[in-house]
């Protein structure tokens, strides 16, 4: 338990509910109003995109660390951008100063 919170702590890919029919002609779903939803977790992997359903008690806990996953990824490239501007002003022919 305690191996799959950490492995919980970033999740790369994007949480998204599905609604859909299951097509059985008398479910619930047949009138377009009470659908079944599910929601999975949309990722990419080997340039291909990729969804896996998630159990409902885990969905709060995953589309967190997604978040988690994209502030620190923006802060990651906000940090790299820093650092390349800095070491063009410092060594570009030229130089901007
Ligand atoms: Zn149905």
């Amino acid at each position: 338990m305690m191996a799959d919170q950490d492995a919980m702590e970033l999740v790369r890919g994007s949480v998204v509910t599905h609604r859909r029919r299951c097509g059985k002609p008398n479910c619930r779903c047949a009138d377009g109003q009470a659908l079944h939803e599910s929601t999975v977790l949309s990722y990419s992997e080997g340039g291909r995109s990729r969804l896996l359903t998630l159990p409902a008690d885990q969905v709060a806990a995953v589309r967190a660390a997604t978040e988690r996953y994209r502030v620190r990824r923006q802060r990651l490239e906000a940090d790299g951008q820093a650092g390349l501007e800095t070491l063009v002003a410092r060594f570009a022919p030229g130089g901007r100063r």
